[in-house]
């Protein structure tokens, strides 16, 4: 895919937002962007089918980004066609009590996919590092350790063969503004409009800091962050799609031999 502005950062390299266009596509447009994603999203269904045949590795897909940045939109697009009983999402919304009583992993680590299995997160952990830090819900000293936790986590998923791709969805504030806009037009998207989200707009430079340092210090070979342009849905669905087919692919995933002898086989009438 020709890509002129990286989309995974290098390693150890200081992310700057700013040097991200949001508005970025490349040298696509709407069609011959839709024409990569069906072609990518036949693949993705055929590579599916031989992750859950051969029960060897787990896939977990990791969505972040500011409201609207299309994290739903990217599930009902990009997992479009792939077979439901190999899929898993999660979404973490506030926690609970219970939650709130154990380490903050621990209610991540039950959804994390077992073989064969590919797992969403809609939020993750990272929110842990983001709302948990921009809105000062635990001391600075708690969440600056979570940032070698989950590396550490991650690194523990990782050698157990689960791959890892973690996509943030970075939208411009202005693209944020539209559809938020459009959420309070639409009687169909008016239910997800929240008043709590325009706080959260309010401070959208904290949360981009925040951002910041997620995506520079958790960006670790086994768990790669994707900085995702996605201003416009067609590119944000054309690159993960991508990523996600360029990844499966190099698990170079076999189906498992099938029983001797099964040439010889008749099926009764
Ligand atoms: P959506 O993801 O569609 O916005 P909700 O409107 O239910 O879904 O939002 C979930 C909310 O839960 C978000 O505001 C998010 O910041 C919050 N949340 C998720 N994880 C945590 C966490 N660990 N601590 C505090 N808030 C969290």
């Amino acid at each position: 895919m020709p890509h002129s502005q990286p989309l995974h950062p290098t390693n150890g390299e200081r992310v700057r937002l700013a040097d991200y266009a949001p508005d970025f596509v490349g040298t696509y447009n709407k069609q011959s962007a839709q024409e990569v994603l069906d072609s990518n999203l036949a693949r993705l269904r055929e590579l599916q089918n031989v992750l859950y045949a051969e029960h060897k590795h787990a896939v977990l897909i990791i969505l972040q980004g500011m409201d609207a940045s299309g994290k739903d939109g990217t599930i009902r697009h990009v997992m479009r066609g792939i077979n439901p009983q190999g899929v898993q999402v999660t979404s973490f919304k506030v926690p609970t009590a219970e939650e709130l009583d154990h380490d903050f992993l621990w209610r991540i680590h039950q959804h994390t996919p077992g073989r064969g299995m590919i797992a969403i997160f809609n939020r993750s952990h990272y929110e842990d590092v983001l709302v948990v830090r921009v809105e000062e819900l635990v001391p600075r000293s708690v969440w600056e350790a979570r940032y070698e936790h989950i590396n550490a986590f991650e690194r523990l998923l990782a050698d157990s063969g689960v791959t890892i791709l973690k996509f943030f969805l970075h939208i411009s504030k202005a693209e944020q503004k539209k559809r938020l806009e459009e959420r309070l037009r639409l009687p169909e998207k008016r239910w997800k409009f929240a008043v709590g989200d325009l706080h959260v707009r309010q401070k959208w430079n904290d949360y981009m800091a925040a951002y910041e340092d997620a995506l520079t210090r958790c960006n670790t070979p086994w768990a790669p962050w994707y900085i995702v342009p996605a201003d416009r849905k067609w590119y944000r669905n054309l690159v993960i799609s991508s990523v996600l087919v360029e990844t499966l692919e190099r698990l170079d995933m076999r189906y498992p031999s099938a029983e001797p002898g099964l040439e010889r086989i008749i099926i009764p009438d």
